[in-house]
């Protein structure tokens, strides 16, 4: 493993060299929020957008924002002047340090943590072929609009995924599509792209948002609605969206093939917006 340079409480140190307390907060309970903001040509892309849902964390779970915007970007930039190439910036807050009780600490700041990995392009094959997905039921809490650090359902529902050769697993609640483990969904049915709308059982995605955007900005057709298990199953498309899989096509749904089995004409068209949006943030100044 590369020994990159991170931010850890105001300094930037080899990754090796940070250390936090084992009476964090984050460690021993899991009491704190995060982001993943991707980043192409050393710009961070939909900032605006990750600030505000990274506020929106901080708040529901009653955390103070410890920088201004100018002072994240800040840390942003020097991170990724480091290195080249698309990375992604994850940036971790916790309630921070203080003798272990459930309830908040009186008087604790809170550990910030940020750090930038290269991201790698979704694999060709992968575009071209979709990914495989299993549907499972929705197992966890009533605030998933909050991206939250405690991820322990969410990593158990990836795994049963991947267990079956499942890229990702697609969460039903209440006969209902959610979302995916570490991703949102949407569904094609005669040409009309659709999505569960926001709420408390899912995470407000970045991504997701920016999809729906461009569907109405191209005059694609685009509902958030609610999407059944038997609407899931009767879909000619299903895709995921994430910042780092950006919108990938599901070709495979408990082992049966989705619509033809190939990524569809709808997902082609919202791919290549995507990528235009990409270009036109590395092209800015
Ligand atoms: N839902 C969940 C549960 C996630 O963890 C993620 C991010 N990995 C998403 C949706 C997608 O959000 P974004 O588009 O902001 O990456």
């Amino acid at each position: 493993m590369t020994d990159t340079q991170v931010f850890l409480n105001g300094e930037y140190l080899p990754s090796s060299e940070a250390k936090v307390s084992v009476l964090d907060r984050g460690f021993i309970f899991g009491d704190g929020v995060y982001e993943v903001i991707p980043a192409y040509g050393n710009k961070p892309f939909r900032l605006e957008e990750h600030f505000k849902r990274l506020n929106n964390s901080l708040s529901a779970v009653r955390i103070g924002n410890p920088y201004s915007e100018a002072q994240w970007s800040e840390i942003f930039n020097k991170l990724l002047a480091d290195n080249t190439g698309d990375q992604s910036i994850y940036l971790h807050i916790t309630r921070g340090v203080a003798p272990r009780d459930h309830g908040f600490p009186p008087e604790t700041s809170p550990t910030v943590f940020v750090m930038c990995s290269p991201l790698k392009p979704v694999a060709t094959s992968l575009l071209n072929k979709g990914v495989a997905a299993i549907t499972l039921d929705d197992i966890r809490w009533q605030y998933c609009r909050i991206k939250s650090i405690s991820l322990l359902p969410n990593i158990l529902l990836r795994q049963e995924a991947q267990d079956k050769d499942a890229t990702e697993a697609i969460l039903i609640r209440d006969g209902n599509m959610t979302e995916g483990s570490a991703s949102n969904m949407f569904i094609v049915k005669n040409g009309i792209i659709k999505t569960p709308p926001h709420s408390d059982q899912l995470l407000p995605g970045i991504t997701r948002d920016l999809i729906v955007e461009l569907a109405h900005q191209h005059g694609m057709a685009c509902e958030e609605t609610v999407i059944t298990e038997e609407e899931l199953f009767d879909a000619d498309e299903v895709w995921l969206s994430s910042s780092t899989k950006e919108v990938l096509a599901i070709t495979q749904l408990n082992q049966q093939t989705v619509g033809d089995g190939k990524p569809g004409p709808v997902w082609k068209d919202m791919y290549q917006h995507y990528q235009v949006c990409k270009q036109q943030l590395r092209e800015q100044s």
